[in-house]
């Protein structure tokens, strides 16, 4: 229960001080002090609050909660949702915005160095090492003027961020877009909105407070990247450089607060004002775009994906990291080979592979925990393919092989019958050497969810010629594939093996769950020779 501070207060300045959470502000529209709830503590950890035993004329106490729900109608009015379609809304994608959603998905799993200054600093080559980004935080987000954390504040800054920051930081990105010129114009994004994108609304577990508290944390950290930038010279667009700023500015916060009968002030409500830092001129500029003189870069963004990373932040981080990371590894398309060494890395940290790979037994949770990670990255809607050559089945996880089995009572015996005619069966136990093979294995990509290939498709006129090449081609029904297939005397397995894909993926395709791409039309013609 936080502290408040009544009609009455003198602005003596005694309390204030007093303060260790720094929850005591002056106003600054009139006179007088108030308390910021989402930052009072309630001095726990002594028997009279600091700034009770400081007051002499006691204009503070306990704020009572008062019962019922409250919806500020003082809020400003914010841009309207971004999720038009429901689903999905275009956000910037740029480099600078992926590798600082990596900064607060992966935290101090990045490798941090102490720079010149003797700040912390993350450094990231671009461009086969021609330019570099280099991210810092913060001191304090709310001050315009950015002044870096010294190094022993921000290791221990970047320890706690919480990985649910990413959300906002891709909300905000998405905001940008909305706006011509985001380096000069801001936006106002209040509680109500941040909680509709996060599903908080729904949480009956936590009260206003609480809810008030996480959303101003998760924005002021994603807050609290600074970056600076050296750009190479790339095609058309000349080198260019920026010193450190904000990813992105935090104008303003503004408190909204209810009033009750005994004079307590009760925190309702928040907006804050955001503005794109000068990374925007260069990769979100539309005008000079057009001009070819700047990058206009932007992605698509799932509201799922926040759904999905305010489920499993805690059960399944490394796959909300890896998810985090594909949204941008995979806007061009789902056909990307990945290795698994790198997908480890990015979901757990080059320390944790390192102590698998070293300490002897340490990689058997490190296995288990990436199979399961992989597994919920397939119930979301990516499936991954495994490459047949180095990640072949008899590695793969037990999961991935059971999603395989035919619903169809005769398809699953079929399939019961080749898997016992098969060297090694599905029931096997791994081989001994699957940790070793597993971290030299590849995934060809992921199948993509309906969302997600939304931005393959946005990219679909510059492919116009050879679409328009393939349109001319007779569609490959599902009956046309299942029948070539069973006339070359192929199993769905044995056809999968073949076209790198996996065996639900035949699955679908002869179920007619979705249609050929254009890539795999020439892959199944020639092999099933189909005329
Ligand atoms: S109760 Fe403690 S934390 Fe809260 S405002 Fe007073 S001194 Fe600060
Ligand atoms: S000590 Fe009391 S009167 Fe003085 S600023 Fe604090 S609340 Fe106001």
């Amino acid at each position: 229960m936080a502290y408040t501070i009544k009609d009455g207060c003198i602005s003596c300045d005694s309390c204030r001080p007093q303060c260790p959470r720094g929850a005591i502000k002056p106003q600054a529209k009139w006179e007088g002090y108030w308390i910021d709830p989402t930052l009072c503590n309630n001095c726990q950890d002594v028997e009279v609050a600091r700034c009770v035993q400081s007051c002499d004329i006691g204009s503070l106490s306990p704020l009572v909660p008062k019962k019922g729900r409250r919806k500020s109608t003082l809020l400003p009015a914010a841009i309207a949702d971004i999720f038009l379609s429901g689903k999905t809304t275009p956000f910037a994608s740029s480099m600078v915005i992926w590798e600082a959603c990596n900064v607060l998905a992966q935290r101090q799993h990045l490798p941090w160095q102490t720079d010149v200054d003797g700040k912390l600093c993350y450094r990231r080559p671009v461009h086969r090492g021609r330019g570099e980004i280099r991210f810092r935080l913060a001191k304090n987000p709310e001050q315009d003027y950015s002044v870096a954390m010294a190094e022993h504040e921000a290791t221990e800054t970047i320890a706690n961020f919480d990985i649910r920051a990413t959300c906002l930081h891709l909300i905000f990105a998405a905001y940008a877009i909305t706006i011509n010129s985001p380096w000069e114009e801001s936006f106002v994004i209040n509680d109500q909105h941040i909680e509709q994108y996060l599903d908080l609304d729904k949480r009956k577990d936590l009260n206003k407070l609480d809810k008030l508290t996480l959303i101003k944390d998760l924005v002021y950290q994603s807050c609290q990247l600074l970056v600076a930038l050296d750009w190479p010279r790339q095609g058309k667009v000349k080198a260019f450089s920026f010193d450190e700023q904000p990813i992105w500015h935090l104008v303003n916060t503004e408190y909204y607060f209810e009033k009750d009968v005994q004079g307590g002030r009760h925190l309702i409500g928040l907006s804050f004002t955001i503005r794109s830092g000068i990374w925007a001129k260069h990769f979100l500029n539309k005008q000079d775009y057009r001009n070819q003189t700047a990058f206009y870069q932007y992605g698509t963004l799932p509201k799922s994906l926040l759904t999905e990373v305010m489920s499993n932040w805690q059960q399944h981080e490394g796959e909300v990291r890896l998810l985090l990371w594909l949204l941008f590894k995979l806007r061009l398309g789902g056909d990307h080979r990945l290795t698994i060494r790198t997908l480890l890395r990015i979901a757990y940290g080059e320390e944790r592979l390192t102590e698998a790979t070293t300490v002897r037994g340490a990689h058997k949770r490190l296995l288990k925990t990436f199979e399961s990670d992989l597994e919920t990255i397939y119930y979301y809607g990516l499936k991954p393919m495994f490459d047949a050559e180095t990640y072949p089945a008899d590695i793969q996880p037990l999961w991935a092989k059971a999603i395989d089995i035919p619903n169809d009572v005769d398809e699953a015996l079929e399939f019961w019958v080749n898997d016992a005619n098969q060297n090694r069966s599905l029931t096997d136990t791994a081989p001994r050497d699957k940790w070793q093979r597993l971290i030299n294995a590849r995934l060809t990509g992921f199948d993509l969810s309906e969302e997600w290939q939304q931005t393959v498709r946005r990219r679909a006129p510059k492919r116009r010629r050879k679409q328009s090449q393939t349109a001319q081609l007779k569609p490959l029904s599902g009956h046309v594939i299942k029948a070539a297939r069973q006339r070359q005397n192929l199993t769905q397995r044995s056809l999968a093996e073949r076209l790198g894909k996996s065996q639900s993926w035949v699955r679908d395709v002869e179920k007619g769950r979705f249609r050929v791409g254009t890539d795999d039309y020439a892959r199944i013609q020639q092999t099933l020779d189909i005329k």
